[in-house]
């Protein structure tokens, strides 16, 4: 095996084209005749495989493996016998995950719950047990030589964050499965959520560098400023894509670039057959020249 690099492509803000970027690189890869894992880190919202023209199914198998691996978190469970509705368990969740109506039973709400025990923990009668909860999926899809890895939360979850490192365990993992012939590069792609929240973070971690894809907006520029700052303090390197390039101005993310000291690694100008592309869902038949290599 010559390299495995792990790349994450994210941006501050959404509707950059992030996603259209990773399919883009990950092609790009493919034609070099390395192996490529894409790992779609975006879990509350999924869209990958849409623009693969692909769907999440649950019948396949790959090396044995079942395509679609269930994801679960544990979640408090009242013990209604041991009980004696004093309301500190209440006190003690600072998700407020927990209702409580005067003199009746604590209700807990899953969707707002991050698993922390304090709830348990704060209890004076043990009537607080963990059970395990179905959170979300991890699916498994191979398109051409693309192998696909989408991870999906459950809708309304609140905290995705163990989605996400179980889509970025189970694409590592399959590193093992394809790399048979220990002869090939292999890129592993994770592409993230909009954003700098938790997700976001939780994707970024121990990858090799990132691309940051950006559009040549003012709300493009501040996003870029707050993804560029968060990938300082976790200490990863990152080039910068300005998609749809030749619309808007540049001036401000020249000015962003600047106070980061980064630069505008590839830039992708708008195309008419790229955005038909994307909304048929068949990115994949596309080959782009970027403009700046
Ligand atoms: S486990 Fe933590 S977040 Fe969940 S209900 Fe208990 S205290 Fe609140
Ligand atoms: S702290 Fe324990 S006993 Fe008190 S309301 Fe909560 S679950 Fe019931």
């Amino acid at each position: 095996m010559k390299k495995i690099k792990k790349i994450a492509i994210t941006g501050g803000k959404g509707g950059t084209g992030k996603s259209t970027f990773a399919i883009l690189l990950a092609k790009e890869f493919l034609k070099q005749g390395a192996k490529v894992i894409l790992c779609d880190c975006d879990v509350e919202c999924p869209n990958d495989y849409l623009l693969l023209n692909r769907r999440l199914k649950s019948k396949e198998k790959f090396f044995n493996l079942n395509n679609v691996k269930q994801v679960f978190a544990e979640f408090p469970k009242l013990i209604k016998s041991k009980c004696k509705k004093c309301g500190l368990c209440i006190k003690a969740c600072y998700n407020n995950a927990i209702f409580q109506i005067p003199q009746k039973y604590p209700v807990f709400i899953n969707d707002l719950c991050s698993g922390c025990g304090a709830c348990q923990y704060a209890c004076p009668n043990n009537a607080i047990e963990f059970e395990k909860k179905e959170i979300g999926k991890i699916y498994l899809d191979k398109i051409s030589d693309l192998w696909l890895i989408t991870g999906v939360a459950n809708p309304g979850l609140e905290e995705s964050v163990p989605i996400v490192k179980e889509a970025k365990k189970f694409a590592l993992n399959f590193v093992n499965k394809i790399n048979h012939l220990n002869k090939d590069d292999i890129y592993v792609l994770f592409d993230t959520a909009a954003g700098t929240h938790c997700p976001v973070v939780n994707a970024l971690l121990d990858v090799d560098f990132a691309y940051a894809v950006t559009e040549p907006t003012a709300v493009g520029a501040y996003d870029l400023d707050l993804i560029l700052s968060l990938c300082e303090k976790i200490k990863i390197p990152v080039k910068v894509v300005l998609n749809k390039a030749d619309l808007g101005s540049k001036s401000n993310i020249i000015k962003t670039l600047e106070t980061h000291s980064a630069k505008i690694e590839k830039e992708i100008l708008y195309s008419e057959k790229l955005a038909k592309k994307y909304s048929e869902g068949r990115l994949f038949d596309i080959n782009i020249h970027y403009q700046n290599e």
